[in-house]
C-alpha cells in the first residue's frame, strides 16, 4: 500500500491530521518517507541542490571555523557533530582543509547524526573513521562542535491561519473525492490577534525539543553549534510548506515521500529559546555575510590562482553562496554556544 494510499485511510478512521503529522510522514515514514527511500541531493538529477554541494569553499571555510573555535575552547578532545550530513560532502570538505592543522584531527570524534539508512551509506562512502548517531543525544558526552547545513528546515511545522473569524489550523484531510486536501479547523480558542486575515504562522514542537537536547548537551560540557539554514527572523505571515522534486516546486499533497517538503526556520525562535536557556547566541547574519567574514574571496582567489583554468566556475560559486538574490541573505547563520564563550569567528 502507498503511503499516500495509507495516509487517506489513517485519516479516514482518525480525522485529519496535522501539517507537522503529515510533514513527518512524508519526510520518516521507514517504508515510503523521502528521507527513508530516495533522498536525493546533489548531482545531476537531485531534487534541491545545497551550499556544500555547490561549492567545496563552504565545507573548507566551516572546517577552518571549527579549527578556529576548537582553539579558542582550549584545545579539547571533543565530539565533531554534524547534523544531517546528507551525502556527506560538507564533512569531507571541513576534513580536508584542516588537514595540517596540527592536533585537530587527532583530538577529533567524528558523529554523524543522520536518521535515513541511504544517507549513512552515502557518508560511509566518503568519511572513513565516522560514528553514526540517530539523534543528537546519542552523540558521547563531553565537549563538542556541531555544524549543521539545511537541518532545522527538516523538522514538521504546524501551520495557523488567520480568517475573519480568528485563528484556524491548518490540516490535512479528504475532499470529496476522497482525495488528500488541505483544509482548515474550526476557529481556536485563541485570542484574535493584528496579523493580517489571510496571514499563515507557523511552529515547530519538534525544533523545541530538539532545541532543549542541544541546549543540554551545552551546559554539560563546552562547544558550539553552527547552523546554516532558510529561513526568518521576523514571521511574514506567509506559508512557507515547500516540496521540491528534480529542483521543481510541486504541490506538498501530491506525491507523499516522493518530494523533498521543507519549512523556512524561525530564526527568532531558536535564538529565544536557546537565549531562555542561558546559552550564548551569536546572529543570526546572512550566509553571505558570515562567509566573506571568513575570507571566501581570498579562498577564491587562491584557488583560481592555482587553477586558472577554474577561475570563472569559482567566481559564480562565490556569487552564489553570498549574492542577496541568490543563497547569501535568505541563508541565515546562527552560533549557539556553551555560557561564557567567548565571540566566535565571522560574526
Ligand atoms: N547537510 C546536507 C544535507 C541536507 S538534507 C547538505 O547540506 O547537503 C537534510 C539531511 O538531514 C539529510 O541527510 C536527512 O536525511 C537528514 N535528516 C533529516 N531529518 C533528520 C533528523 N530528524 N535527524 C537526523 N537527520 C535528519
Amino acid at each position: 500500500m502507498s503511503l499516500k494510499a495509507r495516509l487517506i485511510e489513517h485519516i479516514r478512521e482518525n480525522g485529519p491530521m496535522t501539517v507537522a503529522q503529515f510533514m513527518g510522514a512524508c519526510l520518516y515514514d521507514p517504508e515510503d518517507g523521502y528521507y527513508a527511500t530516495r533522498p536525493s541531493i546533489g548531482g545531476e538529477n537531485a531534487d534541491f541542490l545545497t551550499a556544500p554541494e555547490a561549492s567545496q569553499m563552504f565545507g573548507e571555510l566551516i572546517g577552518l571555523w571549527c579549527a578556529h573555535e576548537w582553539d579558542v575552547l582550549g584545545k579539547p578532545a571533543f565530539n565533531l557533530i554534524e547534523l544531517g550530513p546528507g551525502r556527506g560532502v560538507l564533512m569531507q570538505d571541513m576534513l580536508r582543509a584542516t588537514r595540517r592543522i596540527e592536533g585537530f584531527h587527532d583530538a577529533s570524534n567524528i558523529v554523524l547524526v543522520e536518521t535515513s539508512a541511504p544517507m549513512r551509506d552515502a557518508q560511509a562512502e566518503r568519511i572513513d573513521n565516522a560514528e553514526w548517531a540517530l539523534r543528537l543525544e546519542d552523540a558521547p558526552p563531553g565537549a563538542s562542535l556541531i555544524v549543521a547545513n539545511e537541518f532545522l528546515d527538516c523538522m514538521p511545522i504546524r501551520q495557523f491561519f488567520h480568517g475573519e473569524d480568528g485563528w484556524h489550523e491548518k490540516l490535512v484531510g479528504l475532499d470529496e473525492a476522497d482525495q488528500l486536501a488541505f483544509g482548515l479547523s474550526t476557529p481556536l480558542p485563541a485570542p484574535d490577534s493584528e496579523d493580517e486575515i489571510g496571514a499563515v504562522r507557523e511552529i515547530a514542537p519538534a525544533l523545541d525539543s530538539f532545541m532543549y537536547e542541544l541546549e543540554r548537551r551545552l551546559h554539560e560540557a563546552p562547544g558550539r553549534a553552527l547552523f546554516i539554514d532558510y529561513g526568518y527572523v521576523t514571521p511574514e505571515g506567509a506559508d512557507t510548506l515547500q516540496a521540491l522534486k528534480n529542483h521543481k516546486k510541486v504541490d506538498p499533497i501530491e506525491a507523499p515521500g516522493e518530494a523533498d517538503l521543507t519549512a523556512h526556520v524561525d530564526f527568532a525562535r531558536v535564538a529565544q529559546l536557546a537565549e531562555t536557556a542561558g546559552l550564548t547566541v551569536h546572529g543570526p547574519i546572512g550566509q553571505g555575510q558570515f562567509l566573506r567574514a571568513l575570507g571566501l574571496e581570498l579562498r577564491a582567489e587562491t584557488l583560481s590562482k592555482a587553477n586558472p583554468q577554474h577561475a570563472e566556475r569559482l567566481a559564480r560559486e562565490v556569487h552564489r553562496l553570498t549574492h542577496a538574490d541568490q543563497m547569501g541573505a535568505l541563508f541565515k547563520v546562527i552560533c549557539i554556544s556553551s555560557p561564557n564563550t567567548p565571540p566566535p569567528a565571522g560574526f
